[in-house]
Parts: C-alpha cells; sequence; structure tokens
C-alpha cells in the first residue's frame, strides 16, 4: 500500500527494537495480545505522574481531573463503537470478564430450567465456558451450531437451533484460533427476527474494523483493551440500556450502591451498577489512546494493510509443500493458521522462536474446534499492521528451514 508508511509505524513501538535469540524480533502473536505504541505508554505514564488520585469520591483537585479523565475516556470508547449512551459502556477486566458478566447476571434474570443457549464451533474458551456454568446452574441447554470443512459456521444449521426456548445468542465476530469472520450482521438478524438477544465475543474484531454497535443493532459487544494496543486489565462490555437496566448486578460493593443500611441497599444507576470497588483507572485512559492512536493513522487503512498482509502470508505459505491449512473460510481477518505434515505445531514454534519469531501454538483456548478437525493444535500468526511483507518472507524461511530439520 503505497501510503502506508510501515516503517515510519514501527517506530511508534519500542518493543519492536528488541532482539530475541540474537535476531531482530517478528512479533507475529497479535491475537494474543498486541503491542503498545508510546503514545498509549505516555498517557498512563502522565497518569501515574501527574493525576493520580481515586474517582468519583473526592471534592479535591486531583481526584476531580481523574474522574473527569475516566469518564471523558468512557464517553470516547462510546463515540468509537458508536454507542448510544455513555452509561451503555461498562468497564471489566477484558472480554472474559464481560462474557461472565452477561452469563452472571442475564443468565440470573432470564434463564430458568429447560433454557437455551445458543454458541457456535469456533467459540474461544471464554465464550464456551461461563454458559456452561449457567446452564449447570439453571439447568440449561448449550446448543452449538455447526461449522463447515473451512471453518465457516452453517447458517441453516444456525436456524434450526433456534426455538422458543433460546434466551440468548453468544458467538465470536472472528476467531482467534482460525480467522474465520462471522457473518455476525446476519446472525443478529435472524435471532432478532425470533425475538432473541445476541451477545458477540470482538476480542478479534476491535482491532481490525470498524466495530458500530448501532448499525450491528447487537445487545451486547465485548472486547479487550489489551487487544487493540491498550494495555492488560481493561475491557468493555457494551450493553443496551434497555436490558442491563434489567439486569441484576455482577459484584458488590463500593461504586455499585447508591445507599446501603443492614435493612437495604439501594444500587446505583448504570454504568456504576456494574461497576464495583476502585475500578481500574489507567485502563480506560490507555485505550483512548490507543483509540486515538488507531484513529490518527486511519481504521480503514489500517484494515487494508492487514488485508494485504493476510493475503501475501496466505499465498506464500501455499508455496510449502507440506502445509495444510486450518481455516480457510472466505471471510478472514489476520490470522493464519496451519500444520506443516505431521510435524507437531510445539516443534516448529521452537524452531521459530530461535530464529526471533514470536508465533502462537497450540489449541489457542478453542480446544473443541481442534477436535472438530481431528488435531491437536496449530501454528498461528496473527498479523498487526506494524508487521511487514518481509516479516512474512522470513517467516516462510524459519519454516522451510523448521521442517528439513523436523522432516
Ligand atoms: N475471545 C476471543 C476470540 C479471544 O481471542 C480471546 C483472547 N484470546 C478472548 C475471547 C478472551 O480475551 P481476554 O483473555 O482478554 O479476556
Amino acid at each position: 500500500m503505497p501510503d502506508f508508511d510501515v516503517k515510519k509505524i514501527r517506530e511508534d513501538f519500542p518493543i519492536l527494537k528488541r532482539f530475541i535469540n540474537g535476531k531482530p524480533l517478528i512479533y507475529f502473536d497479535n491475537a494474543a495480545t498486541t503491542q503498545k505504541p508510546q503514545y498509549v505508554l505516555d498517557s498512563v505514564d502522565n497518569y501515574y505522574k501527574n493525576l493520580n488520585s481515586n474517582v468519583h469520591r473526592g471534592v479535591h483537585t486531583l481526584s476531580e481531573e481523574a474522574t473527569n479523565e475516566y469518564e471523558s475516556a468512557r464517553e470516547s470508547i462510546r463515540k468509537y463503537i458508536n454507542a448510544g449512551k455513555s452509561s451503555e459502556i461498562i468497564f471489566v477486566r477484558g472480554t472474559t470478564e464481560a462474557i461472565n458478566l452477561v452469563a452472571s447476571s442475564f443468565g440470573s434474570e432470564f434463564f430458568n430450567a429447560g433454557d437455551e443457549i445458543i454458541i457456535s464451533a469456533i467459540e474461544h474458551h471464554s465464550n464456551i465456558v461461563p454458559w456452561q456454568m449457567l446452564c449447570e446452574r439453571k439447568n440449561a441447554k448449550l446448543k452449538v451450531i455447526p461449522v463447515d470443512d473451512g471453518g465457516e459456521i452453517l447458517i441453516d444449521e444456525y436456524k434450526k437451533l433456534l426455538t422458543e426456548k433460546t434466551k440468548l445468542v453468544s458467538v465470536v465476530h472472528i476467531s482467534n484460533a482460525l480467522g474465520t469472520q462471522n457473518p455476525v450482521k446476519e446472525i443478529i438478524q435472524i435471532a432478532h427476527n425470533a425475538g432473541v438477544p445476541v451477545m458477540i465475543d470482538g476480542a478479534q474484531s476491535i482491532q481490525h474494523s470498524k466495530i458500530d454497535v448501532r448499525e450491528l443493532d447487537v445487545d451486547f459487544f465485548a472486547f479487550s483493551g489489551h487487544k487493540v494496543y491498550a494495555h492488560t486489565g481493561i475491557g468493555v462490555l457494551y450493553g443496551k440500556e434497555s436490558l442491563l437496566n434489567k439486569m441484576p448486578p455482577y459484584h458488590g460493593g463500593g461504586e455499585m450502591i447508591k445507599s446501603v443500611s443492614f435493612e437495604k441497599t439501594i444500587y446505583n444507576d448504570l454504568p456504576y451498577k456494574f461497576e464495583a470497588g476502585t475500578p481500574n483507572i489507567e485502563g480506560p485512559i490507555s485505550l483512548k489512546s490507543a483509540f486515538e492512536y488507531i484513529e490518527n493513522i486511519g481504521l480503514s487503512k489500517i484494515e487494508q494493510y492487514e488485508d494485504e498482509l493476510l493475503e501475501y502470508a496466505t499465498n506464500r505459505l501455499s508455496e510449502i509443500k507440506n502445509i495444510r491449512f486450518i481455516g480457510t473460510a472466505k471471510e478472514k481477518k489476520s490470522v493464519v493458521s496451519f500444520l506443516c505434515g505431521d510435524i507437531h505445531p510445539y516443534d516448529t514454534g521452537t524452531i521459530l522462536n530461535n530464529l526471533g519469531i514470536a508465533v502462537r501454538t497450540g489449541h489457542h483456548c478453542a480446544e473443541p474446534i481442534m477436535k472438530r478437525f481431528n488435531i491437536p493444535g496449530t501454528v498461528r500468526a496473527s498479523f498487526s499492521f506494524y508487521n511487514t511483507k518481509e516479516e512474512i518472507d522470513l517467516l516462510i524461511e524459519g519454516i522451510i528451514k523448521a521442517n528439513k530439520m523436523l522432516s
């Protein structure tokens, strides 16, 4: 892409200057977590150097300033995903906590024995286990949309799974294990036609494409800051106010109350009802600056460049004789998962690490889909806009070398 200056962008990420095993770091583990630009690091540094204080409680200047930063971050994040109200932005630790919150709170309010929840076969464990726990508590039933051999979910099978007992559909937007991009708008519409709300796990989509929660008409949307160039320990649960208002609190404690007596406690309004205790204050500040950083480059440019990287990597990997792609959906983002013949992914990953190349190996917290393909795991390279085609060429060289050593 001619107007995308990746060399300049790489300068923004201090960690990319590192050497690993004597070789320049090539970081292809972006689906696990992304690296942080100096702009984001500075925002948190500035917070601790100049503003650090607890929020919402003090009349003193620092507390007021910290509160303003925290709440203005909520407002920026609202704008970024085009939510209607900032009270619909709930700060959580990450995608996992967001899903647990909905499973616990929505689950306790709306699920009864015999009710059903629909997920898909390509979910991350964090969009499986909380629902299994809910099913155990409520004697409800988990139903799973199957996928074809390319890792694409079967929409007709999904339609058949929806019944009068379905209380929620919760599916991943982009699979971290395969890269499949689900047709979430269609999935949401189909559920809504049956009167069923939908939760989307956006852990792998927020960093790659425009998310507009109102355009999607999604009921709950979850993502993690660390996957979108912000710090760990912060994430967002977006929820429609009409649903969040009907749901009971998740955790109890300070912040989530209006008044407390031993006889009766009155809960706070949204979003605080779901934010018990001193929050992660630096997290929203970090996330706000990560979104600013992205907007400064331009999300559509980022998306186009990352799509080019994925296509280039897929083509170059196809040149390797014993390559077996796992996940070949038509719509994919930023992830290639593969095996080389019968070589164990761990062995390939270890040799690549010796060459300074960070890939992920294993089941990627998505064991059921690995079982579906009858494999123990894959090698996964996942791309970000700071990666380059030259790095992909070095990955290919590394895989060829590993194949020679291991075959
Ligand atoms: N869903 C998907 C698709 C993911 O990729 C991940 C992280 N690998 C999660 C959920 C969980 O995110 P976190 O660990 O940040 O809570």
